[in-house]
């Protein structure tokens, strides 16, 4: 599945793949990639014939056989999401766009860059073929012994070989944008006029091309300069007739994948704060203890991070402790406070204090979270 799927001139499966002989000698493989299977469970399951658009994603580890270095591992993780059903812009710009938001959600979007690039298709992609691999056979003398090897099985890979001898070489190449068929052209506009319209941010790269067989038209990839020379971040692209070489019907793909391990990477380079949450300390005493503990239990039972002076203490003591505990906010249920049907809240950042009606200290709670804390 692999071997078809991936193409057995990537590097994926020549090099990279993890194959064994299990004890009834049957052959197996590692998952190097999501695609292939997801293709496999959707024809398997014929999920085509409930809906004409659908929509995945899955999440686990995946293996490859490469040299380990930093942003670089045998075992990784991998989160991504598969469209099928429609070969539309849109949904190449939409895919595109829940990418950026989970780079823009993790606080990192400052880090990474959008490339895209069209590959054309069936129709436009021989006839570059050609021209490509006669202009790199004029090169091939200067050309890495991979890229020689690439020349012959899948010489678009030589564009983005990452050894600056051969970037210097290619660098007047003919290039796949410059030679769409009309239909792949206007796919091509169509998915910029779109990301245009989602405010997606992307740089046109003609040497990105992905290293996988199955890509037709849209390849996109985000990058980092803060990760080395692993700086793919996720990439992705359209792939109209996996699903048919896969046995499948003639539906079209496109998807991507995130290498979680190299997200995680740049979230602690920019020292994104994960999983922090609002704490909030109650004050309460002897003659409020009822009080006290109806608020606590409420408060927990929304999912809110509540402690409290296990001692009841004084009030100053019970401050000190709502400060070294690292509270974010101090909610004080006093006699006056319950006589009054209010609560008073301290921000224990700034110090400011505000009184709030009982019934509505939830919301108020819930609201200081939504906004990122206080
Ligand atoms: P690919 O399937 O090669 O397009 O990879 C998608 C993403 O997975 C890349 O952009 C990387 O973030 C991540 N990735 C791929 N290979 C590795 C690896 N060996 N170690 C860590 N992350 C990887």
């Amino acid at each position: 599945m692999f071997k078809r799927g991936i193409g057995d001139t990537t590097d994926i499966v020549e090099k990279e793949m993890f194959v064994f002989d299990d004890k009834g000698g049957e052959k197996l493989a590692l998952r190097p990639e999501g695609t292939a299977s997801i293709v496999r469970a959707y024809i398997e399951n014929k999920l085509y014939s409930s809906s004409n658009l659908s929509k995945y994603y899955y999440y686990g580890p995946m293996f490859r056989r490469e040299r380990p270095q930093k942003g670089r591992f045998r075992q990784f993780t991998q989160v991504g999401v598969e469209v099928f059903g429609s070969n539309a812009p849109a949904v190449d710009a939409e895919v595109m766009k829940t990418m950026s938001e989970i780079f823009d959600k993790s606080g990192i979007s400052n880090l990474v860059k959008l490339n895209i690039n069209s590959l054309g298709c069936p129709d436009c992609r021989p006839d570059y073929r050609k021209k490509l691999i006669s202009f790199l056979n004029s090169k091939r003398k200067n050309l890495c012994e991979d890229c020689k090897n690439r020349l012959e099985k899948n010489p678009l890979r030589v564009l983005d070989c990452k050894l600056e001898s051969c970037k210097a070489e290619v660098v007047d190449a003919p290039l796949m944008i410059d030679n769409l068929c009309p239909t792949c052209f206007e796919h091509f506009e169509d998915v910029k006029g779109f990301l245009n319209h989602f405010g997606v941010n992307y740089e046109i790269n003609p040497f990105m091309v992905r290293g996988l067989d199955y890509y037709v038209r849209t390849a996109f990839e985000f990058t980092t300069d803060f990760l080395g020379a692993s700086n793919a971040v996720g990439g992705g692209g359209r792939y109209d007739g996996l699903i048919k070489t896969l046995g499948g019907p003639d539906i079209p793909g496109i998807g991507y994948a995130i290498g979680v391990d190299r997200l995680v990477a740049l979230m602690m380079e920019k020292k994104v704060e994960i999983g922090k949450r609002l704490k909030v300390f109650i004050i309460f005493f002897k003659d409020t203890m009822e009080d006290g503990f109806y608020l606590i239990d409420k408060l927990r039972s929304e999912n809110i991070t509540t402690i409290f002076d296990y001692e009841i203490g004084s009030l100053k003591s019970q401050f000190k402790k709502a400060d070294k505990s690292g509270a974010d906010i101090a909610i004080i249920v006093g006699s006056d406070e319950k006589e009054r049907g209010i609560y008073t809240i301290k921000n224990m950042r700034n110090g400011t204090q505000k009184e709030i009606k009982k019934e509505l200290i939830i919301n108020e709670i819930k609201n200081i979270t939504s906004i990122g804390g206080i």
